[in-house]
């Protein structure tokens, strides 16, 4: 990854890098970890949704994943997914952020593909929605949603298949 990245910088090297770069990345990911999540996962216990499980060994990761639905929510970071409304990047080394966003979009993007392609259904909720009561709402709303007509569809699907059997052949 880093090998990948040197290559778009012009110097082919990191240069004037800061060495907290580091330490500050994994305080951006650490507070996401810390907060984000379990609020999310406070949210969902509040809402009565039940029947999820989190760290499912499915590609992107996502937070967390309901099985039985086969429903993934992910909680993108602001700043590591390159959200337009309050997502920047920084002025210093401004490059090597830029590529380092860009390059995390293009993957979630893959992964979105690769578990919509296994049949799973995807939410992508920005880690401000988690903060703010609105935008939650509608998270936990589309998540609702979901188990909702899952059940429905569970529900008619054996009255719906005895119906098709006594329709005559021909009739669409
Ligand atoms: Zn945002």
């Amino acid at each position: 990854m880093e090998r990948r990245l040197k290559a778009t910088l012009p110097s082919g090297r990191f240069s004037n890098v800061p060495e907290v770069r580091s330490r500050t990345m994994s305080a951006i990911r650490g507070k996401h970890n810390r907060s984000t999540d379990v609020q999310f996962r406070m949210a969902l216990v509040r809402a009565g949704i039940r029947g999820w499980i989190t760290h499912p060994n499915l590609p992107g990761k996502p937070d967390v994943y309901f099985p039985r639905l086969r429903l993934a929510v992910f909680l993108d970071g602001c700043f590591w997914h390159g959200c337009r409304r309050c997502g920047h990047i920084p002025k210093t080394n401004s490059l090597f952020w830029a590529t380092k966003i860009k390059r995390n979009k293009n993957r979630d993007r893959k992964n979105t593909k690769l578990l919509k392609s296994q049949g799973v259904v995807v939410i992508r909720a920005w880690e401000h929605s988690i903060n703010n009561a609105q935008d939650l709402m509608r998270v936990l709303g589309s998540i609702h949603d979901i188990i909702r007509t899952t059940k429905v569809v569970r529900r008619r699907h054996v009255p719906h298949s005895k119906k098709n059997k006594s329709r005559p052949k021909h009739q669409a």
